[in-house]
């Protein structure tokens, strides 16, 4: 089995359903409730584990109610948490979420808490499991020094792959030394400052991060699939038919999906079919973290699209 480290953020998802997002002052009878385990660098943690990989997870938590809804969470997907740090007087990472009932429209409060102090000490206390990875995965929920410094004390031989999410301007140290680097389109356009709409527009954006020297970037397009363009090719994969029924944590499993198939050898191609596979299942699920699939989930899934 190959082994994964995930460098990232946990956050506990408050999401209510609600007739109408509130006014600035009103208050509004909503519901239902949901409380679950999300955070970019989570989700992307339990997709590859899912699917077999041998994952740690490198993050920070404070030391309350949310934090051991993480502990579960990472212990119940068979995620190693040697790495991970308890901030004493600090909160756990929390995402207030409103989805209008109206509109399907929603509003978001990130507070990152205990993310935040995610620093590069953290990432050199982890350099012994992080030297020993074939793929080592990370995302913009945590600080850009952290990011910058795990580029630079990389050995070559580890796959690195970013997925820059949030949008937010990627350094030289990263973008060079990532071997993919994977954004969504309006993360592409957020990067990159054009305007990102078909898949040509993707094109060209990625294009801009491979002149200031990127090796590889993965741009995932919603129901248009994905696009692989480096300097040698272009490549689109088409997105897999599937009645959809909630998009959120999709481009997490496909991350997740993606670390996992090429720590176990797999070739591009390969790994962006079942990056798009999973992600595809995930969308036909409710949720982020429990909608991510199994190994054999994927398996017959790939079997009954030949
Ligand atoms: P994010 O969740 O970060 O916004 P995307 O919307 O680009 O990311 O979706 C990530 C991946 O999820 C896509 O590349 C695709 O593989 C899959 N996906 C998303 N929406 C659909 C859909 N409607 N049908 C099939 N696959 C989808």
């Amino acid at each position: 089995m190959g082994k994964v480290v995930v460098v990232g953020s946990f956050m506990t998802d408050l999401m209510s359903r609600t007739p109408h997002l509130p006014k600035p002052g009103e208050t509004v009878m909503g519901g239902p409730f949901k409380l679950g385990p999300g955070g970019k660098g989570s989700n992307q943690a339990v997709a590859c584990s899912r699917l077999g990989g041998e994952v740690w997870f490198v993050g920070c938590l404070g030391n309350d109610y949310f934090g051991q809804i993480a502990m579960n969470n990472f212990k119940e997907n068979g995620i190693n948490t040697d790495f991970v740090r308890i901030v004493e007087g600090i909160h756990s990472g929390a995402a207030l979420i409103m989805v209008s009932d109206e509109t399907g429209e929603n509003a978001i409060v990130v507070a990152p808490g205990a993310n935040s102090h995610l620093s590069p000490e953290d990432v050199d206390r982890a350099l012994e499991v992080i030297k020993e990875a074939d793929v080592v995965l990370t995302q913009f929920e945590i600080p850009e020094e952290t990011v910058n410094h795990l580029a630079e004390v990389l050995p070559e031989r580890v796959i690195f792959l970013v997925n820059p999410a949030p949008g937010r301007k990627i350094s030289d140290v990263v973008l060079k030394r990532a071997d993919f680097i994977i954004p969504n389109e309006s993360e592409l356009e957020v990067i990159t400052g054009r305007k990102v709409e078909t898949i040509e527009d993707a094109e060209n954006a990625a294009k801009v991060l491979l002149d200031r020297g990127a090796k590889n970037v993965i741009v995932t397009l919603g129901n248009k699939g994905a696009l692989w363009v480096s300097k040698k090719n272009t490549r689109h994969f088409q997105a897999f038919k599937v009645d959809v029924v909630d998009t959120t944590g999709a481009g997490d499993a496909f991350c997740g999906a993606f670390a996992f198939a090429l720590s176990n050898g797999e070739n591009v191609e390969e790994a962006v079919v079942m990056a798009n596979a999973a992600a595809a299942i995930s969308v036909t699920r409710i949720g982020t973290a429990p909608s991510m699939p199994t190994m054999s989930e994927l398996k017959e899934f790939l079997s009954n699209q030949r």
